[in-house]
């Protein structure tokens, strides 16, 4: 970074149709600056303002405040005297006052993770000033009690002290509520209002030890330099951990003009979305308040009002409010101010034309008068994702590719998940009903405390209304339930992000903190009671219900059957039962990449006949265990080449080290040693001589198979006679028998000899045969490094990227629990390696593996079969590396076919 070059800019300006920067500079603008721009300049009214760049917070960070304010100094103070032309009006003047807000925005936008202080620039006079101004003391009053509210809690630092504590200023506004039994802000008088003010302002002295600053330039520093600041808090890091963003991108910061919802009732202020963020259905909607400001909305603190007719219409229903109330008491913008309710749905339908995405905006009404405040695309759950874009592929706005592109793969995990059965839907007994703010189906213990939503394993996070600081329990808990707020609520806008189910403002729940309860109609329920919640509809229900299989459907499957149309690369599963190989199947699998037989060992009537093997110490002891064993692999292989017919399986040859198989408890071993007619002694000994110091780079893959010739015997017989039995019902299996943890092309070639002569010679037993490949996997460097050898003999190559990556590491994957977190804490790696693929080390094998296979065999088919085959950023990469397939866990297939089409798409760009 130069940060001695002078020239630079780190101010940019916007308003009045021209701004210096533009939506496509959202790194150095972050994402609000540089579309507070990008409006500006496509003729939308928003306030006039400025930006400093995201990469002042990052020198600020090494340089210190003083340096830094000196620098951008002369840039700020030119930037204010714009906006006071423009606005008419002096920062800091006591007749005419500029006020402005200060408000972050990284280059993602990260909802409720950096504060925001309103009004800024008023004291004790400019505030008398405000009022005779604009002729409205109690604006002028309630802007300052505002201000010092925000100003207190953002750069002061006044929070609450613990968790069942409210916020300070809360507290003393709440206490002047009850002395003059009024319930809502807005009932406050003006002397109301100068009292909080004053008492504010003695809570900052009391708790702070200093004044509340005064000078208007003091205010906007201190609030410039805390919006850095929040750039490393608690909540920001959460977020960027949670999220893989790198610390140093920073925030910019925006200071723009005030314009004010809290003028009275030609006033207000409100969010709104250009489609439903939850379902994607194509309506406008949103939420107002009449004489309100900022955050009012989302705070819940008062029941907003639904933008449009439809809307208001559909809340009332669920809300159970009668047509007449509605009208009346909360009638939509469309009602009551026509003529600003056309001019929003022009603005939000030119922005998302111009944007070509679901827009998330707000915007404020000053007496009569309407002004943008932030555009961006909108987060949406996975349901809403996948809708909008296919909408707007069909509606022309974008094309085949670009909806494919729209498409976060790892988002589709939440249409992937099990559904409410409607069956136990129907049994079920609701007990509420909330807004249906993000939906799916969940089911968990209630908690009230974010920082206790890992209490149990499956938890309800139940509280009022959440704040950003509830961001990590929320991300833990099953599902989210809140008393207040509405379908833009806190809660709402950040489970719908997560993609978490959500049900918000269900204003029957009575919940107290400190009793830990939750009481609905007069029946109490408790912590750790069991509920479930009903994204989709908004109900609140007892007990739990029953889930059934997700299927894909509508406009997912369109979704994927287009994502066919570009991958070349192809999708298969790993999956080591009949059921687990269908709903691979169901969701679009091209075959099996992996099928680990050893699973199939460990049910109960088969590890006896495994351990008998295991214990063995004969050849003919192992061969009468193998040869009880040998009906049930076979009828296992049948069940999945079933399954899968006419689709290629990869069997994988017995690997993981034996003694996994053995009992480790007396009474287990007493029994094993009746049965086997030995002595205890004797199972015990053999179980001791088992024990490796590093079972996984022990007795275990093809060693097994080259040690004991007997087992590789019979798990090929077992495949190919399940091959051939299905033969001769019609039924087409593809068998690729798979040799696993090969060094040396050596220990490939005797296993691939047993393989062939034990099929030919059940051929010959048969007088049939089948067509079947002997490949192997390449897991152990070595294999990588002498790939060309090994693509002599073998017929396919299947990176296992799991052991791969822990013997290129030398990290042991049982142990690494240990150090990983702090390795990525620290910052010497970026990811785990176990779920992302390293691309720069284990990569380079992958990739030099696949090159060499292919120098000695051109057509050499190469696929993926560790974790990361399901893994979007890991697909990619095998894709550039030319790859045949991935292989993954059946519910990441449609993940991985998504990421391998845009992989195709974006190579061809
Ligand atoms: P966040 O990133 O948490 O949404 P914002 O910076 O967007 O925070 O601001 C919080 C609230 O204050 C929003 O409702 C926004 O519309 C409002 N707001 C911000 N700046 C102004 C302004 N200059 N005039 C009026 N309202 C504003
Ligand atoms: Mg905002
Ligand atoms: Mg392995």
């Amino acid at each position: 970074m130069e940060i001695l070059e002078s020239v630079k800019t780190r101010v940019y300006k916007f308003g009045n149709k021209t701004a210096d920067g533009n939506s496509k500079m959202k790194n150095l603008l972050g994402g609000k600056g540089a579309n507070l721009a990008e409006m500006s300049l496509i003729g939308i009214p928003v306030p006039p303002g400025f930006t400093i760049t995201t990469e002042v917070c990052t020198e600020y960070n090494l340089l210190g405040q003083e340096a830094v304010v000196n620098m951008i100094l002369p840039e700020v103070e030119k930037s204010i005297a714009n906006i006071e032309n423009i606005m008419e009006a002096k920062f800091g003047d006591k007749e005419n006052p500029l006020l402005v807000s200060v408000r972050s925005g990284a280059r993602v936008s990260m909802p409720g993770m950096m504060d925001t202080v309103l009004n800024l620039g008023l004291n004790d006079e400019v505030v008398v000033g405000l009022a005779k101004r604009t002729n409205n003391e109690r604006f002028a009053w309630d802007s300052y009690r505002r201000f010092i509210q925000m100003y207190g809690d953002v750069v002061l630092g006044m929070k609450p002290e613990s968790k069942e504590d409210i916020d300070p200023f809360e507290e003393i506004m709440e206490a002047l509520k009850h002395k003059r039994n009024i319930q809502l802000d807005t009932e406050f008088t003006i002397q109301d209002l100068k009292d909080l003010v004053y008492d504010f302002k003695e809570a900052v002295k009391k708790r702070t030890g200093h004044d509340f600053p005064t000078n208007p330039w003091d205010q906007l520093w201190g609030a410039v330099v805390a919006v850095f600041n929040s750039w490393n808090g608690d909540r920001a890091v959460y977020y960027r951990n949670m999220h893989g963003y790198p610390s140093d991108w920073g925030t910019a910061v925006n200071v723009q003009a005030m314009v004010y919802g809290n003028m009275g009732n030609n006033s207000g202020t409100g969010v709104c979305f250009s489609r439903d963020a939850g379902t994607g259905e194509d309506v406008f909607n949103g939420e107002y308040l009449i004489d309100a400001q900022g955050e009012d909305v989302v705070a819940g603190t008062r029941t907003p009002q639904q933008i449009t007719k439809l809307g208001s219409l559909r809340w009332a229903e669920l809300a159970k409010v009668e047509e007449k109330d509605r009208a009346k008491n909360y009638p939509s913008l469309e009602e009551l101010m026509p003529s600003i309710y056309n001019e929003l749905n022009e603005y939000q339908q030119k922005l998302e034309d111009h944007y070509k995405d679901m827009q998330d905006m707000e915007f404020t009404i000053q007496d009569g008068k309407l002004w943008m405040l932030q555009t961006r695309n909108g987060k949406r759950t996975g349901a809403a994702m996948v809708k909008i874009a296919m909408d707007m592929l069909k509606q022309g706005m974008i094309n085949e590719k670009e909806a494919l592109l729209r498409i976060e793969p790892n988002k589709l995990d939440e249409l992937l998940h099990p559904v409410f059965d409607p069956k136990a839907l129907k049994k079920s007994h609701v007990i509420a009903q909330g807004l249906p703010a993000s939906p799916g189906a969940a089911t968990g213990q209630i908690v009230f405390f974010a920082d206790e939503a890992n209490k149990f394993k499956y938890t309800i996070l139940t509280r009022i209304e959440t704040s950003p600081e509830d961001l990590e329990g929320m991300n833990i808990a099953r599902g989210i339930l809140t008393a207040r707020g509405g379908m833009t609520s806190h809660a709402a806008v950040v489970a719908r992000g997560m993609g978490k189910c959500c049900v918000s403002g269900a204003g029957a729940l009575k919940i107290n903190y400190k009793t830990r309860t939750l009481t609905v109609d007069g029946k109490e329920y408790h912590e750790g009671d069991w509920i479930s919640l009903n994204g989709s509809t908004g109900n609140i229900i007892e007990g739990k219900v029953a889930t059934i299989e997700p299927e894909l459907s509508g406009e997912f499957a369109e979704l994927m059957n287009l994502s066919d149309k570009y991958a070349t690369m192809q999708v298969r599963t790993n999956a080591d039962t009949p059921k687990d190989a269908r709903i691979a199947r169901s969701f679009g699998a091209q075959g099996i990449g992996l099928t680990r037989t050893e699973h199939m060992f460990f049910e109960v009537d088969r590890i006896k006949a495994m351990r008998e093997m295991i214990l063995a110490d004969t050849v003919k002891g192992r061969k009468h265990a193998l040869e009880s064993l040998l009906p049930m692999q076979r009828d296992d292989f049948e069940g999945i080449f079933e399954a899968m017919q006419g689709l290629p399986v990869t069997v994988r040859l017995l690997d993981p080290p034996l003694h996994e198989f053995v009992p480790h408890q007396l009474a287990q071993q007493k029994e094993l040693a009746e049965e086997m007619h030995i002595s205890l002694e004797a199972v015990k000994s053999k179980i001791v001589e088992l024990e490796e110091f590093n079972p996984m780079l022990g007795h275990r893959g093809c060693r097994l198979g080259n040690t004991y010739p007997e087992i590789t015997e019979m798990q090929a017989r077992a495949i190919i006679e399940a091959a051939l039995n299905l033969k001769a019902k019609g039924i087409v299996a593809k068998p690729e028998i798979m040799v696993p943890l090969i060094g040396t092309v050596a220990e490939f070639e005797m296993q691939e000899q047993i393989i062939r002569n034990t099929a030919q010679k059940v051929f010959e037993e048969y007088n049939d045969s089948i067509d079947f490949l002997v490949g192997t996997m390449i897991e152990i460097p070595r294999a990588a490094l002498t790939a060309d050898l090994i693509a002599k003999k073998a017929e396919f190559f299947s990176f296992g990227t799991n052991d791969l990556t822990q013997m290129a590491f030398g990290y042991s994957r049982d142990d690494a629990g240990k150090f990983l977190p702090i390795y990525i804490e620290k910052g010497i790696l970026k990811v785990d390696p176990f779920e992302v693929l390293d691309q720069e080390g284990v990569g380079q094998l992958v990739k030099m593996g696949t090159e060499k296979g292919r120098s000695s065999k051109p057509n050499l088919k190469v696929g993926i079969c560790g974790e990361h085959g399901g893994e979007p950023s890991s697909v990619e990469f095998c894709y550039n590396t030319g790859l045949n397939y991935v292989s993954c866990s059946p519910y990441r297939v449609p993940i991985a076919r998504i990421a391998s089409a845009q992989a195709a798409i974006k190579k061809s760009m």
